[in-house]
């Protein structure tokens, strides 16, 4: 029997040690109950009656001391844990020839109404009890073997245990963490599986849709947001498995159905299909981009409107510039001949009736030739500067020295003794319109002969310097100068400095320069400070030898 219990103890050391307490337990060690002072025997049980060789109906109503006889010594002990009310155990020898062996008696009290009434006593020959304690060993040992392995495995397990949930701690904290950073973000961050199942869904996607986390997760994120892609859906999820990632503008309708924009990101995770993405709110941004494209369109409508309001206009101003030019022309022209007229009428009187006048009326007479004088002045001037301005202009190489040399040779005043003008030869040749240029010089060594102090001797030189494929011509002089402040006045029509009683003119001359000089494609200027002369220049393209005999575009 225990050897059919160690077996099975080897298969399951637990299950062996709960056999051998049952062994214990179940032991047909005698027992007997006494009472009272007598111990008197109310109960044996079989293992008793073999013990005492009596059978069950002998022992029973009789006091201990007479069925067990020799036995003073355990009917001290009945008596003790009688009156003590506190269990004893006893080891005896035992003083059988044939049986030397110990009986170990345990006893204890039998309680009713909270006294000692009566001692139950077990009774344990040494011999069995060493067969016991042998059988209970063997079992303990092979329970303490499989205990110690048990302890090592359970040591083992929970080392693993241990570093599994360390690791585990690790990886949820790390998750914590990328969570929490993902939550940081402004964008929806969101993971989908291949089904198209959401698993992840961030704070950002939270407020960019509405939708709380548990709300979404497991659904089809496209149906929910309906989301209208840039091209068939195939095409991009094919693109994504190609190249594992894909980014374009998808519009998607938010819980409260609002139609959001976004920026899309998607990236390809290839060992769960899974895929990660993120959307970047670019609805205002696209609204912005809409409105500064419509405006732009309404303001290149606008610009082109405007464009052809100004052609029009500048159109129906030339139209107009040129009636009004035309108009000056023919009024100026027509005003010559009555002028002429007056003039030489008012000297006819002058010669032929002067003796019939008094002084006042010789006087009279001189103040309305004079004044006819300028009016025509100004009439030949307006002519010229009209003709200036309106005439095409050929342009060709003009020899400049030539036709400054004889400008100055054909007017007295430009000659000595009523001034001096010397022109630095050589002077190369430019390009521009002879008649043109003869009036530019002309207007300008006229004013040098006429802004000087009284009593002073013009003194001009004329100069050419060469710049670049230009030529400048410098007329210098030693008249009254012009302050800093004037230089770009005296330019422009009727741009005087003095009254026509300190120096006559127009003020029509050097605009009629400017303007001729401009209509060759030069330019014009003046260095110049009061009392120390003014040193003005044209400057003119420089014709070359190969330009020399071939006739240049008019302007
Ligand atoms: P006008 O000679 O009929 O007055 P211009 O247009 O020729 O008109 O000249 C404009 C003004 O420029 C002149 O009134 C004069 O004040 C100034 N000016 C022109 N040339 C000279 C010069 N060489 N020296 C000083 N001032 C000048």
């Amino acid at each position: 029997m225990i050897t059919e219990q160690t077996t099975n103890a080897e298969e399951n050391p637990r299950d062996a040690a709960r056999l051998c307490l049952a062994a214990v337990a179940n032991a047909p060690l005698p027992m007997v109950t006494v009472q009272g002072e007598r111990h008197i025997v109310r109960y044996v049980n079989a293992a008793f009656c073999e013990l005492v060789h009596q059978p069950q109906e002998e022992l029973l109503g009789k006091p201990f001391c007479e069925v067990v006889p020799h036995q003073t010594e355990c009917v001290e002990l009945l008596d003790r844990v009688l009156h003590s009310g506190r269990s004893e155990s006893h080891l005896e020898q035992e003083q059988h020839e044939l049986h030397p062996g110990f009986r170990s008696y345990t006893l204890w009290p039998v309680i009713a109404d909270e006294r000692p009434v009566g001692v139950t006593l077990q009774v344990t020959e040494t011999a069995r009890l060493q067969e016991e304690a042998v059988a209970m060993n063997e079992a303990l040992m092979v329970g303490a073997v499989h205990q110690h392995e048990l302890t090592e495995a359970a040591e083992r397990l929970s080392a693993q245990l241990k570093a599994e949930i360390a690791a585990r701690e690790a990886a949820a904290r790390d998750l914590a963490e990328k969570a929490r950073l993902l939550d940081l973000s402004n964008d929806a961050i969101m993971v989908r599986d291949s089904s198209n199942r959401l698993t992840l869904w961030n704070k950002g996607s939270e407020q960019l849709y509405g939708w709380k986390s548990e709300e979404v997760l497991g659904k089809d994120l496209h149906t929910l947001m309906q989301t209208e892609f840039p091209k068939p859906y195939e095409e991009i999820i094919a693109h994504l498995h190609n190249s594992g990632n894909f980014s374009g503008e998808v519009v998607q309708i938010a819980r409260d159905g609002r139609r959001i924009t976004t920026l899309c990101r998607w990236v390809l995770d290839p060992e769960t299909n899974s895929i990660l993405t993120s959307y970047t709110d670019i609805t205002e941004r696209k609204k912005a981009e809409e409105g500064l494209r419509r405006a732009q369109a309404e303001l290149a409508d606008r610009a082109l409107h405007l464009e052809r309001l100004v052609d029009e206009r500048t159109a129906q101003l030339r139209e107009t510039a040129r009636e009004l030019e035309s108009y000056s022309y023919s009024i100026a022209h027509d005003m010559r001949a009555p002028l002429r007229a007056m003039t030489a009428f008012a000297r006819l009187v002058q010669t032929e009736h002067g003796a019939q006048l008094d002084e006042t009326g010789h006087a009279y007479l001189g103040k309305i030739i004079t004044a006819s004088q300028r009016l025509d002045h100004l009439v030949t001037d307006v002519l010229n500067y009209s003709n200036v301005s309106r005439r095409k202009l050929m342009l060709h190489p003009v020899d400049v020295e030539k036709l400054l040399l004889d400008t100055i040779r054909g007017q007295p005043e430009f000659q000595p003794p009523a001034a001096d003008i010397e022109v630095i030869t050589p002077l190369p040749p430019v390009i521009g319109h002879e008649a043109s240029l003869m009036q530019v010089v002309n207007n300008l060594l006229a004013n040098a002969m006429k802004f000087v102090l009284p009593g002073t001797r013009p003194n001009v030189t004329v100069r050419g310097e060469l710049r670049e494929k230009d030529v400048r011509l410098w007329f210098e002089d030693n008249g009254i100068g012009i302050a800093h402040a004037d230089q770009q006045r005296i330019f422009s029509l009727f741009g005087r400095l003095h009254p026509a009683t300190e120096f006559e003119g127009t003020g029509i001359g050097l605009t009629i320069v400017r303007k001729a000089v401009e209509r060759m494609g030069g330019t014009v200027g003046v260095e110049s400070e009061p009392g120390r002369g003014s040193r003005f220049w044209i400057q003119l393209r420089k014709a070359d030898e190969n330009e020399a005999n071939s006739p240049a575009s008019g302007r």
